[in-house]
């Protein structure tokens, strides 16, 4: 019987390691041990929810205003006791979150193997995303097993040195998860609509006004169409989403949404703009046109395919590209994506299987 250390700590690693742990589950001699650290508490509570999870251990490492200085000190202090008491024979995370980067160095310090899920990911800019492109990089450092999601990521592995046979290639698991959970559900907001997530800790202050203030714009150009903004909990976030778009009678300021209901109107959305991470991904596997307001992702295959505009930050570059996107046709229907850029939803699949 072998056990596994499975760490989450946000809505979106919660996601991607819930097709994970539902096919080690299905594995024979394995026992999982689900530890949540917490690092988001509000957000997570729905989405263990949505995909009929239970972590086994909650650390509930989140105060208020925490620096990641704080965030760091406590999530190493509390991994491990629990490590050592727990002495699983592999511990695995998932993508770029401080408590991924502890539950990493936490396991390295006891000699336990690390598998990385989503490896390989770089934009090459330290402070975009920060301070995701170090923790990644530092999670890189510290695992024996490295799950890349796509040909791009497994090449800047092997170009930062990374042994070929610790490499196993598998697709992203959100398409596992999207798979899995998406519904052909009708939602009822009156089309058209553009769905927008922000999100970003380095885009706090200027760049969000900047986003915000493009975001009026388009909705003054275009008013046959909805935007629709579920707002993350973050407060300095929230504060100036509200304080630039609250009482625009086009633009809906609305409260996170549960996992299946936010695809739901991923899927029935015009044109998606985000900041995010997954919603990246998503975009593409529901086949949508995306837009990303940052200065650089890490998720390159989707803007080097043309289905996906990076447009930076200021407001002039975001409001041309969506101006674009909503008065030519042609440029629309090219940006619907037409292949399997992030996977094929058996990334979970090809993981336990390498694993095993
Ligand atoms: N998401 C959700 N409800 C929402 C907004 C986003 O369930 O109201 C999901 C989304 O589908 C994606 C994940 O949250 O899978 C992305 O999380 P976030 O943007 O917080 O983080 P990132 O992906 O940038 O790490």
């Amino acid at each position: 019987m072998k056990k596994i250390l499975v760490i989450t700590s946000t809505r979106p690693d919660v996601i991607k390691l819930f097709p994970v742990i539902r096919q080690l589950r299905r594995t024979k001699d394995v026992k999982i041990v689900h530890l949540h650290t917490g690092q988001h508490a509000e957000l997570a509570d729905d989405i263990f929810q949505d995909l009929d999870l239970k972590p086994d251990i909650d650390l509930q490492i989140m105060q208020p205003e925490q620096t990641l200085n704080q965030l760091m000190t406590n999530l190493m202090e509390a991994l491990g006791p629990k490590i050592a008491e727990l002495i699983p024979d592999l511990t695995i995370v998932q993508g770029d979150t401080t408590s991924a980067l502890a539950g990493a160095l936490s396991s390295f310090y006891a000699a336990i193997p690390v598998a990385h899920v989503e490896a390989g990911l770089r934009s090459h800019d330290m402070q975009n995303p920060f301070p995701e492109e170090a923790n990644r990089k530092m999670i890189s450092t510290l695992a024996t097993w490295h799950f890349t999601p796509t040909l791009l990521a497994t090449n800047n592995l092997l170009a930062e040195g990374y042994a070929k046979n610790t490499i196993v290639q598998t697709g992203n698991t959100i398409v596992d998860a999207v798979q899995a959970i998406s519904k052909d559900t009708k939602n009822d907001i009156p089309l058209p609509y553009l769905l927008i997530t922000l999100h970003r800790r380095e885009h706090i202050g200027a760049p969000l006004e900047q986003i915000c203030e493009a975001l009026k714009q388009i909705s003054e150009k275009f008013p046959a169409y909805r935007i629709i903004i579920p707002m993350h909990p973050n407060p300095q976030v929230r504060q100036t989403i509200r304080s630039s778009l609250a009482g625009n009678k086009q633009i809906q300021l609305i409260e996170p949404l549960q996992y299946p209901e936010f695809l739901s109107y991923l899927k029935n959305c015009h044109v998606v703009i985000t900041d995010s991470g997954g919603v990246q991904e998503e975009a593409m596997v529901l086949q949508k046109p995306l837009v990303v307001v940052r200065k650089t992702t890490e998720r390159m295959e989707a803007i080097e395919a043309g289905y996906a505009k990076l447009v930076g930050v200021e407001t002039d570059a975001i409001v041309k590209a969506i101006s674009q996107i909503l008065t030519d046709e042609k440029q629309y229907d090219l940006m619907i994506a037409q292949e399997d850029l992030y996977g094929d939803g058996k990334a979970a699949e090809k993981i336990v299987n390498a694993l095993f």
